[in-house]
C-alpha cells in the first residue's frame, strides 16, 4: 500500500487534503490523474447500469436532506459505530475491530493501557441550516446515496412512467464520521457511492436478488480485474443489518486483506414502509396491468464505493516487471495495468526529437485524436524514459513521432502492455485504437 500511495501522490492520483496545513484526516483530493480515473469509474458504472438496461433511469440528489429522512431511514437511531479509548495511549478504536480478549480484558491492544467502556458513536455528521443553531436548525450531511432515491421513487414513477421492475441509480458523495480511517482512501469520512436501487414486487425479491449478484460479478470481470482477487461474503445472522432480509459482500484483497468493495442487498419493503410512515404519504405501487393490484415494492439495492474501487483499481493495476533491456537504469518498470476506458490517459503522443519538425507533427496528430480520446504529449527526455512515465501513469498506448513519419506518414503505435510496437499509418491511428480498445484483454 506503501507504493500505492507514494505513486498516487508522485503522479497526481491523489494527495492528502490541505496538506500544507498539516493534513486533515479522513480527507483526500484527486489530481489531475485521479480526477480523470476517478470519471471514467464513475463513467464505466453509469454506462453499465443506466445505458445497458431500459429500465433503469439516473438521479442526482441534494446531500442536504430534511432530517426526518433520517430518522425514517433508522440513522439517527441505529447508525453507530461502538468506540473504546485507551485512557493511557489515547488511542481510539472501533471496539469491533480490536480482539475479543483485548475488549474483555479492557486492555489497549497497541500499549496494553486500560481501555474505556464502549459507548455508542452516531457516524452522522450533523450541522445547523439557517443562521439560528437550535435544535430545529439541525441538519445532517447525507451518510448514503440511497436516501434520495427512496424519496424520490414515486416522483420518477410518475415523470418517467417507470413500471416495476425498474432501477434508479445515482453517484455522488456521503459524509460519515469514522472513527478509524486508515489504508489511505479505503474508509474516508468524505468519499463517493454508485448506488441503484431496484424496485420489484415482493415474492420476486430473491430471484431479483441473485440476477443482480450475477451482475455485479460479470462487470468487475468485464473490466479486467483480477478475480482470483474478488469474493463473495455472505452476512451472518449476526452482521445483517436490521432492514436486510439477505446481503452478500463483494470483497477485494486489497494490500491489508480481504475488505468490503461492494454491497448487495435484498432490503424489503423496509424503507419504502418506513417512508410512508414518517411521511404520510401513499408510497405504494399501483400495477395498472394487473387489476391496479396495490403494494409497496421490495428494494434490491447495489450500493458500491467509487473511491473505494478507485482505490481497488490502483491496487489491482499496479504491478513492476522486469524487462528485455537488462542492464540499463530502465530494466524495471512499474507499470499500471488499467483497462484502456479506465485509463486516464489514452494516448500519448510523443516526438523522436524535438527539432527537425517533428514536435510539430506530433503536436498535429495529438490535435485529432484529442477529439476521440484523453491525450498527453511528452517531448522532455529519452524515449525509454518517457515510455516508462506513462507506463506508471497507466497510458494503454502511445503514439511515436520519428523522421520516417515526416516521409510516408507513418508512426509508431506503442502497447503499454505487452510493450510490443507497430507501425500504422497516422490517418488510421484514431480507427486503430478504437478497436484495440473494444478488444482488450488483459494479459498480466
Ligand atoms: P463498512 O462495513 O466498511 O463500514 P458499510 O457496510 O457500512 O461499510 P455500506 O453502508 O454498505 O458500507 O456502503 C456501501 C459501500 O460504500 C461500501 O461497500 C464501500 O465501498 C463504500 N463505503 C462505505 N463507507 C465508506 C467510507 N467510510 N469510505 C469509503 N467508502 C466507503
Amino acid at each position: 500500500m506503501e507504493k500505492i500511495t507514494s505513486l498516487a501522490k508522485r503522479r497526481g492520483f491523489v494527495y492528502q487534503s490541505s496538506e500544507i496545513y498539516g493534513g486533515q484526516n479522513g480527507a483526500w483530493d484527486y489530481g489531475p490523474l485521479g480526477v480523470e480515473l476517478k470519471n471514467r469509474i464513475a463513467g464505466a458504472w453509469w454506462k453499465e447500469m443506466t445505458r445497458l438496461h431500459d429500465n433503469i433511469v439516473g438521479l442526482d440528489a441534494a446531500i442536504l436532506m430534511h432530517p426526518r429522512t433520517w430518522e425514517a431511514s433508522g440513522h439517527v437511531e441505529n447508525f453507530t459505530d461502538p468506540l473504546v479509548d485507551c485512557k493511557k495511549c489515547k488511542s481510539r478504536f472501533r471496539a469491533d475491530q480490536i480482539p475479543q480478549e483485548n475488549l474483555a480484558a479492557k486492555k489497549c491492544p497497541d500499549c496494553g493501557g486500560e481501555l474505556t467502556d464502549t459507548r455508542k458513536f452516531n457516524l452522522m455528521f450533523k450541522t445547523h441550516i439557517g443562521p439560528a443553531e437550535d435544535t430545529a436548525s439541525i441538519i445532517y450531511l447525507r451518510p448514503e446515496t440511497a436516501q434520495g432515491i427512496y424519496v424520490n421513487y414515486k416522483n420518477i414513477i410518475q415523470s418517467n412512467r417507470m413500471k416495476i421492475p425498474f432501477g434508479i441509480a445515482q453517484i455522488g458523495k456521503a459524509f460519515r464520521n469514522e472513527i478509524v480511517t486508515k489504508n489511505f482512501i479505503f474508509r474516508t469520512c468524505e468519499f463517493e457511492q454508485m448506488e441503484m436501487q431496484y424496485f420489484v414486487k415482493p415474492g420476486t425479491d430473491e430471484e431479483w436478488f441473485s440476477e443482480w449478484r450475477k451482475q455485479r460479478w460479470a462487470y468487475y470481470e468485464k473490466l479486467g480485474i483480477k478475480m482470483d482477487h474478488l469474493r463473495w461474503h455472505q452476512h451472518g445472522p449476526d452482521e445483517l443489518a436490521h432492514y436486510a432480509k439477505d446481503a452478500y459482500d463483494i470483497e477485494y484483497l486489497f494490500p491489508m486483506g480481504w475488505r468490503e468493495l461492494e454491497g448487495v442487498h435484498n432490503r424489503t419493503d423496509y424503507d419504502l414502509g418506513r417512508h410512508t410512515q414518517f411521511s404520510g404519504k401513499d408510497l405504494q405501487y399501483i400495477d395498472q396491468d394487473n387489476n391496479n393490484e396495490r403494494y409497496i415494492p421490495y428494494i434490491i439495492e447495489t450500493s458500491a464505493g467509487l473511491t473505494r474501487n478507485l482505490l481497488m483499481i490502483l491496487c489491482d493495476a499496479y504491478d513492476e516487471e522486469q524487462v528485455a533491456d537488462k542492464g540499463n537504469d530502465d530494466d524495471w518498470r512499474t507499470v499500471l495495468r488499467f483497462h484502456p476506458d479506465l485509463a486516464p490517459v489514452t494516448v500519448a503522443v510523443l516526438p523522436l526529437m524535438k527539432k527537425d519538425g517533428l514536435a510539430e507533427l506530433a503536436q498535429d496528430i495529438r490535435a485529432e485524436l484529442k477529439e476521440d480520446y484523453a491525450t498527453d504529449y511528452d517531448q522532455a527526455g529519452a524515449i525509454g524514459r518517457r515510455y516508462r512515465r506513462q507506463d506508471e501513469a497507466g497510458t494503454p498506448f502511445c503514439v511515436t513521432v520519428d523522421y520516417q513519419s515526416k516521409e510516408d506518414g507513418t508512426v509508431t503505435l506503442r502497447y503499454r502492455d505487452s510493450m510490443e510496437q507497430v507501425r500504422v499509418p497516422k490517418t488510421e491511428l484514431s480507427t486503430r485504437i478504437r478497436s484495440e480498445i473494444k478488444a482488450y484483454k488483459r494479459i498480466k
